[in-house]
């Protein structure tokens, strides 16, 4: 690239005014919330970093979109706009729209389960996505690469299946018993890390020697796509769009949550290649879980901001900016010696916590500590990805250690500028600097599932 940065290929038509509270405030907010900004008013908050998950901006021509929703019940027009879309992007034979991601395993990932004792593997699942598959009755099981793990050093494709472990999983499991496996594209759990071309042709050739259905959990699949042109030989020529086909080439079942590259609040989607069979089955599902075919849960003007946004997502300058914000953020951090998931990844900056407040162990939330100074410095609110999210062993009832204590601040699209920016990495930074006062936290109230959402802490003084 010749340009260092690059300006928003957009500019500003409506304005959301949001406001900086005093550290005063925050204090007493922060105190309020039980120490977890879950619980964070979002008004009380200057800069939200949560998530990317939703909370984009929609352009002027997805706005014009939503005033042609077609609410009918059955049949929309919207929808088959939408598929027509969507087959137009994957090339697959039949599509049916989901109320988010989650909606789309839900339905899709039961079809592939039916016994006891099956596995799907995937460079590394999703929370939602493991959760369905263990409600389907089966387990997931992750093989990415080892320098996944490793933040400091680079590797341009830190979301890489490990092609040896892969074979040995199938092997040690039998063939027959694994459902599916899984590219989650890019990596969201690991750093929106994207997975090469070359190792999804691999992974492909491993499933076809098995006889392997192969899914894409691709919520970032565009991202993926920016990364596989810039980073890889052979693909700087190719469209962002042309890349993308090969990818869905190498799968039978794309599911997405489009709250992320579908550009919209809302939505999520099942795509299927030519599989009748499997299509007949989800559909019939549908209907109970989601909605009936035609609406999955969505309006008929979701549909209508889709079927832009989704062509929009594939669009190079657009994700040329995007993905430019995010290693600007990342620039700004190790610039300052802030330790972070290097290169960074498509939809946040990863600060590896584990480094940056080493005198905390994992079963006092480094990565938790370290966002609550940060939201205290500033009102940015990021979120963490670590030991306080994964939970406690089932069996000992023990606080599991997550490989990474992970800070996670997500940026929307198309939603903050440079200047934001600016203001997340100077109170990351003023963080870092005094990161020895740091404390642990320990719990309040500890509900029984998914903690993080809703767990209250305190903070641990010596
Ligand atoms: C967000 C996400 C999901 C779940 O989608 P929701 O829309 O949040 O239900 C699944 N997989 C990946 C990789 C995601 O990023």
């Amino acid at each position: 690239m010749d340009k260092k940065y690059v300006a928003p290929p957009y500019r500003i038509k409506m304005v959301e005014p949001i406001k900086m509270t005093t550290k005063n405030e925050r204090i007493e907010l922060l105190k309020n919330a039980g120490y977890n900004p879950f619980s964070l008013r979002s008004e009380d908050v200057y800069i939200d970093l949560l998530t990317d998950s939703g909370t984009g901006a929609m352009s002027h021509f997805q706005w014009a979109a939503l005033m042609m929703g077609d609410e009918a019940y059955a049949g929309s027009r919207s929808f088959y706009k939408f598929e027509k879309v969507v087959k137009d992007i994957t090339g697959y034979d039949y599509v049916i729209p989901a109320h988010q991601g989650r909606g789309a395993e839900q339905v899709a990932l039961p079809q592939l389960v039916n016994k006891e004792g099956m596995f799907f593997i995937s460079n590394m699942h999703f929370d939602t996505t493991r959760a369905h598959v263990e409600l389907a009755g089966a387990r997931a099981l992750d093989c990415v690469i080892k320098e996944c793990f490793d933040t400091e050093n680079y590797h341009p494709f830190k979301g890489n299946f490990d092609l040896i472990e892969l074979d040995h999983i199938i092997n040690a499991k039998g063939k027959e018993n694994i459902a599916g496996i899984i590219f989650t594209i890019t990596n969201n759990s690991a750093g929106g890390q994207p997975v090469s071309m070359e190792n999804l042709r691999e992974v492909k050739k491993i499933a076809d020697k098995y006889g392997i259905t192969t899914l894409i959990d691709g919520a970032r699949y565009a991202e993926n796509a920016y990364f596989v042109k810039q980073r890889e030989k052979g693909y700087e020529n190719k469209t962002i769009k042309e890349i993308a086909r090969e990818v869905f080439d190498l799968a039978d079942i794309f599911l997405m949550s489009s709250k992320k590259d579908g550009l919209s609040n809302i939505g999520g989607l099942i795509a299927i290649k030519n599989d009748t069979d499997f299509y007949n089955k989800c559909r019939t599902y549908i209907v109970p879980m989601e909605g009936f075919p035609t609406y999955g849960g969505l309006t008929g003007r979701d549909m209508e901001a889709l079927s832009v946004g989704l062509l929009e997502a594939l669009e190079e300058d657009y994700l040329e900016h995007r993905l430019d914000q995010v290693r600007y953020l990342g620039d700004k951090l190790r610039d300052a010696g802030v330790p972070i998931q290097y290169p960074t990844g498509g939809h946040a900056v990863f600060v590896d916590c584990k480094k940056f407040a080493p005198h905390i162990p994992y079963y006092e939330f480094p990565a938790q500590s370290v966002s609550n100074a940060v939201y205290l410095e500033a009102g940015v609110r990021p979120v963490e990805i670590g030991s306080f999210l994964l939970g406690r062993d089932p069996d000992t009832g023990k606080n599991l250690e997550s490989p990474l204590e992970l800070m996670r601040l997500t940026i929307p699209r198309r939603t903050y500028t440079y200047k934001h920016l600016d203001v997340v990495a100077e109170a990351v930074i003023e963080v870092y600097k005094n990161r020895k006062s740091l404390v642990g936290l320990g719990f309040d109230y500890e509900p029984p599932v998914l903690r993080h959402f809703t767990a209250r802490l305190i903070p641990l003084t010596k």
